[in-house]
């Protein structure tokens, strides 16, 4: 049978710039199984860049290392990772227990590279047992002495019964009493038959091994047996199961509680790291809330506007809402609009006049719009009444004093009652009620069911005392007639008020069908720009989860290095960490999305604009905040995944 372990013409050369060090030269060695094995020698000498190599922590540089016959030179990182977890277990002068676990998640720690089982849950309680302190199961490392934590890192090295274990110095940083204890735990571990490999460099600790071995340079300078007594091992299966687990459930959980705890034990640098994502992810929701609701406010207008009017007003469109100092103003007339309907592409037309007034009923009033209309207006905005019939051209004729009125005026003036026939004052003139128009919603801050519609005539003449008209709405037959319905209303009104041909702008022809483009366009601008912010935040944010997983990465370098050196392959560090920071990103999402829910609330309160929050922008936020993390994620754990075990235990 060939020996457990067979080194031959072993090196390993650290270059530091333009020197280098050879810290072990071209060393031969074998190791029989059921051997206790001390290393000696002065700091420097060696012993630990050759303990290194021998637990499958380092690399040489060359030279043949055979364990249990097999070439192990030719093993990739991920079949050493195996080793490590399977063959080998490892004592280290300054414990490497993790923080924020228990006695007993440390012991377990190998167990999430080599699946766990409940088999291996009982196998830790008796391991922890077995070295005293299965008293101090839930008890994390900081409450425990040096010995304790020792011993700790013992029951994690031999929870996967490990043929031999490798120990650097493992009294290094405990007092004589504790010093002996573990001695005697690791003498007792050798009689139940594991290897021990260990490092020391006090010769009384050394004289307690049943071999020494003295290095100095890198070489050996002498090899000595204490104990002449040959014990005898049962021979050991030389079936070394590399097989691969894969990654399981429980280890995905054990990660997400590490990344809970870790998030949870940094909250403000956590919170900072997040908002960025969370910005973003609150203006994807608000941005897409209010886009739609612009969308179904826009669509609304769309129907009740009527479609294909154009509204024909005095003053030009330029000088819109700006008192004029110069040029005409031509006043519409009644005639107008009557002479408007007669030019073919037209097929209906409502001369407007409009004003506030105060209305009274009973003892209630309400200051409201007051329209004067035509019939035809009510055709061009499909305005069908609720209750009642809207009045007529005759009533027009007549300035008949009737009026039609929109909900919110009904219900200021009459709780809901039906109003029809009822009489009102308006402006102190006595009205009879004839219809309630149908609830029109509101367009931005504008109530436009607060509103009360009269004749055109009544208005003009018994109300508002007005002898011209302050708009003409006008319907032109189909779309593609708008253009000719524009050129034959300004040629009408230029012929009909004798106007020159510089004074067209004295009056304005604005298309609906434009001003709802307009407004459309001014709702996608405003969601585009919106869009960036949040595609700029997310990038934004993605980077500072990018920059705090780097600084985490680099602050857990070593137990990075413990968990590769119990096992873990490089694509368990590489999850670890990505589940982290998709845990940052994600929580980000999440709050994200609860802001910009309460905002968007908020502004379609505030502002009166209807806004739905979709299902589908909930779930395109996590899918994007998931996205983010894993995008930004992936270099910092690519780079912790890289990491070699050595150097990163090493990392001060
Ligand atoms: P020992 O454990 O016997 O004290 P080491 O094996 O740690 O000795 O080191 C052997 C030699 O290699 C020393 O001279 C040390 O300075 C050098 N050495 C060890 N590790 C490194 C490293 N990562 N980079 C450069 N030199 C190193
Ligand atoms: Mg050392």
């Amino acid at each position: 049978m060939p020996p457990l372990i067979e080194l031959s013409g072993i090196s390993r050369v650290y270059a530091m710039g333009s020197v280098s060090v050879q810290a072990v030269d071209n060393l031969t060695l074998s190791i029989e199984a059921g051997e206790f094995v001390a290393i000696m020698g002065h700091s420097g000498s060696g012993k630990s860049t050759l303990l290194n190599i021998l637990g499958f922590l380092d690399r040489p540089d060359s030279g043949s290392y055979r364990l249990m016959g097999k070439e192990t030179s030719t093993f990739s990182d991920d079949e050493l990772s195996r080793l490590r977890n399977r063959v080998a277990g490892f004592v280290f002068q300054q414990f490497h227990l993790l923080p924020r676990m228990s006695v007993l998640e440390n012991t377990e720690l190998p167990l999430l590279y080599s699946g766990f089982t409940s088999e291996g849950k009982r196998r830790a309680a008796q391991k922890i047992d077995e070295v005293g302190l299965g008293h101090r199961m839930k008890h994390n490392p900081s409450e425990l002495s040096g010995g304790e934590q020792q011993r700790v890192a013992i029951a994690r090295s031999m929870i996967n019964d490990p043929y031999i274990l490798f120990a650097d110095e493992p009294t290094g940083n405990l007092d004589t009493k504790n010093e002996h204890e573990i001695l005697s735990l690791l003498k007792s571990l050798n009689a139940a038959g594991t290897t021990i490999i260990m490092v020391t460099h006090e010769s009384d600790i050394a004289e307690q091994a049943d071999r020494i071995i003295t290095m100095r340079d890198g070489k050996i300078i002498s090899d000595r047996r204490t104990n002449k007594k040959k014990k005898t091992t049962d021979p050991i299966s030389s079936n070394i199961s590399l097989s691969d687990p894969g990654a399981n459930i429980s280890e995905i959980l054990s990660y997400l509680r590490q990344a809970i705890a870790s998030l949870l034990s940094h909250k403000m640098r956590s919170f900072l790291s997040i908002l960025g994502i969370l910005i973003g992810v609150t203006s994807v929701i608000t941005m897409m809330a209010i886009g739609r609701g612009a969308q179904e406010s826009i669509e609304t207008q769309l129907n009740s506007l009527g479609s294909n009017v154009l509204s024909v007003r005095p003053g030009s469109m330029r000088t819109h809402g700006v008192a004029l100092e110069s040029g005409t103003v031509t006043r519409l007339t009644l005639e107008d609009a009557e002479e408007m309907g007669a030019i073919p592409e037209i097929s209906g037309v409502s001369a407007i006049v409009s004003d506030r007034a105060q209305v009274v009923y009973g003892n209630r009033n309400w200051n409201t719009s007051v329209s004067g209309v035509t019939p035809e207006y009510a055709e061009i905005r499909s305005l069908k009444p609720i209750a009642g019939s809207f009045f007529t051209d005759r009533d027009v004729g007549m300035r008949k004093k009737t009026a039609v009125l929109g909900v919110t005026v009904t219900r200021e003036l009459f709780a809901n009652a039906n109003p029809v026939g009822k009489t009102i004052k308006i402006n102190r003139v006595n009205f009879t009620v004839a219809a309630v128009l149908p609830e029109l919603g509101s367009m931005g801050p504008f109530d436009r069911d607060d509103t009360v519609l009269i004749p055109v005539t009544t208005g003009m003449y018994r109300l508002m005392g007005k002898t011209y008209i302050d708009s003409i709405d006008v319907q032109v037959r189909s779309r593609e007639l708008i253009d000719q319905a524009k050129k034959s209303i300004k040629a009408m009104i230029v012929r009909r008020h004798r106007l020159d041909p510089d004074d067209e702008d004295s009056f304005s022809i604005r298309d609906m069908t434009e001003m709802r483009e307009a407004v459309a366009k001014t709702s996608q601008t405003i969601g585009m720009l919106l869009g960036i912010v949040s595609v700029i935040s997310l990038i934004v944010g993605g980077i500072g989860i990018m920059n705090i997983m780097l600084v985490t990465v680099k602050e857990r370098t070593r137990e990075i290095g413990l968990r590769k050196a119990v096992g873990a392959r490089k694509k368990d560090i590489l999850l670890q960490f990505l589940i982290e920071s998709v845990l940052l990103t994600s929580t980000g999402g999440m709050l994200g999305i609860a802001a910009g829910g309460m905002l968007s609330l908020v502004l379609g309160t505030l502002a009166q604009w209807p806004v739905s929050v979709t299902f589908v922008s909930i779930i395109m936020s996590t899918v994007f905040s998931v996205m983010v993390g894993i995008f930004f994620g992936l270099w910092p754990a690519i780079q912790a995944s890289r990491l070699k075990p050595v150097e990163a235990l090493r990392y001060e």
